[in-house]
C-alpha cells in the first residue's frame, strides 16, 4: 500500500447555521487517504458524508455552513487557508467531485463535448489552443467510452449511465490527483452501476488518481477501496484498510449493523438485519455516544461519556466503549 499522503483531514467539525438553529453536521472527524489510493465513505444517508467532502473543496453554502475547527491538508497545505481566489487552482484541476446526479452537473442547453472543453479551458490559462482542446476532449471520450462524434449532442440524449461518463469525462480531464465520487452510481441501475465503476477504476490506475469513494454500499466498497472509514452522525466511528473492515471479527456494533444488512449469497436466512431505529436529528444528538439509543450492546456509561477512538492494531480505529479501556 502506497503510504505516501495526499489528503490529511485533522479534527475538522462543520457546522450549518441559520438564524435559530445550529446544526453539527461533521464532528472532529480525522482520516486520511495516500497516493493512488480509494477510501471509501460509508454511512446511511444523512451521517454527514457530503458535507465532509464539501468542506474538503470549500464548497460548503456560503452564509450557512461553516467549518468551526480543524485543518484540510492537501499536499500539505491547509486548504482552509488558502485565499478564496486561489482555490480555483485546486478545485477541478487538483480535486475535482463527481455528485450522484448526473442531471445537476450538466447543463442541458450546451453540448457535452463544450462542457468538457469548459473545464479545460478554465483551469490550463490558455495554455492550450483550441485544437488541443479539442483532441483532449476526443481523448476524455474515448477513454470513458464514448465515441467522441457525440460530443456535439445534448445531455437529453443521452442514458443516466452516459450521462454519467460524460461527467467523470469532465472530472478527470485536467487529470486531478484527488476525485471525490459522492455516490456516483446510485441513481444507475445495478449493470450500470457496475460498468461505470470499472470504467472509473481503470481510469483511476491510468491517470493515477486517488479517490474517496462515498457510498452507502459496502459491497461496492469492498470491491473497489483499499481504505474504509464508516461513518455515523457526523463522526467516523471506524477506520482501518479494507482488509482490516472486511476480515477482522471486531467492529464497531453499527458496522456490524451494516454488514447485518448486506445480503449474502452464500448464507440462507429468511430476512436481512436491518438496524433499529433512525440516524439522531443533527440538531438534538444524544448525549454520550451518538449511537446509543439504537446499540444492540448500549452500557451505562455509553448514556453519558463520549468514547475514545482507540487503535485495533495496524490501521484499524474504533470509536466504542467495548474497546479499549
Ligand atoms: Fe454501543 Fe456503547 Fe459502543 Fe456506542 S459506545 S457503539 S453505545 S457499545
Amino acid at each position: 500500500m502506497n503510504s505516501e499522503t495526499l489528503l490529511n483531514v485533522k479534527n475538522l467539525s462543520v457546522e450549518y447555521q441559520t438564524d435559530d438553529l445550529t446544526v453539527k453536521a461533521v464532528n472532529n472527524v480525522n482520516l486520511s487517504i495516500g497516493k493512488k489510493q480509494t477510501l471509501g465513505l460509508v454511512g446511511e444517508t444523512g451521517a454527514g458524508k457530503t458535507t465532509l467532502a464539501l468542506s474538503i473543496l470549500r464548497l460548503l453554502p456560503k452564509g450557512i455552513g461553516n467549518v468551526t475547527g480543524g485543518t484540510v491538508e492537501f499536499e500539505g497545505r491547509n486548504l482552509l487557508d488558502v485565499k478564496e481566489g486561489d482555490m480555483l487552482a485546486y478545485r477541478g484541476k487538483q480535486i475535482s467531485m463527481i455528485f450522484q446526479d448526473p442531471m445537476t452537473s450538466l447543463n442541458p442547453v450546451i453540448p457535452v463535448g463544450k462542457q468538457v472543453a469548459e473545464v479545460l479551458k478554465l483551469h490550463n490559462d490558455g495554455h492550450m489552443t483550441k485544437e488541443q482542446i479539442e483532441a483532449r476532449v476526443d481523448e476524455m471520450f474515448r477513454l470513458v467510452g464514448i465515441p467522441p462524434e457525440r460530443k456535439s449532442e445534448y445531455p437529453h440524449q443521452f442514458s443516466g449511465g452516459m450521462k454519467q461518463r460524460v461527467v467523470i469525462a469532465m472530472a478527470l480531464s485536467c487529470e486531478p490527483e484527488l476525485l471525490i465520487a459522492d455516490e456516483p452510481t446510485t441513481a444507475l441501475d445495478v449493470t450500470i452501476q457496475a460498468q461505470v465503476l470499472n470504467m472509473m477504476n481503470e481510469l483511476k490506475k491510468k491517470l493515477g488518481t486517488s479517490m474517496i469513494l462515498i457510498t452507502h454500499d459496502l459491497g461496492i466498497v469492498s470491491q473497489n477501496c483499499e481504505k474504509v472509514a464508516v461513518m455515523y452522525a457526523g463522526s467516523i466511528i471506524e477506520s482501518g484498510t479494507a482488509e482490516e473492515i472486511f476480515t477482522k471479527d471486531e467492529h464497531h456494533p453499527y458496522t456490524v449493523g451494516l454488514f447485518g444488512s448486506i445480503p449474502d449469497l452464500n448464507k440462507v436466512t429468511d430476512r436481512l438485519s436491518p438496524i433499529d431505529g433512525l440516524m439522531p436529528d443533527p440538531m438534538d444528538l444524544p448525549d454520550g455516544c451518538v449511537f446509543h439509543p439504537r446499540c444492540p450492546k448500549c452500557m451505562e456509561i455509553c448514556k453519558t461519556k463520549v468514547p475514545e477512538t482507540v487503535s485495533l492494531g495496524g490501521e484499524h480505529l474504533v470509536k466504542c466503549h467495548l474497546f479499549g479501556g
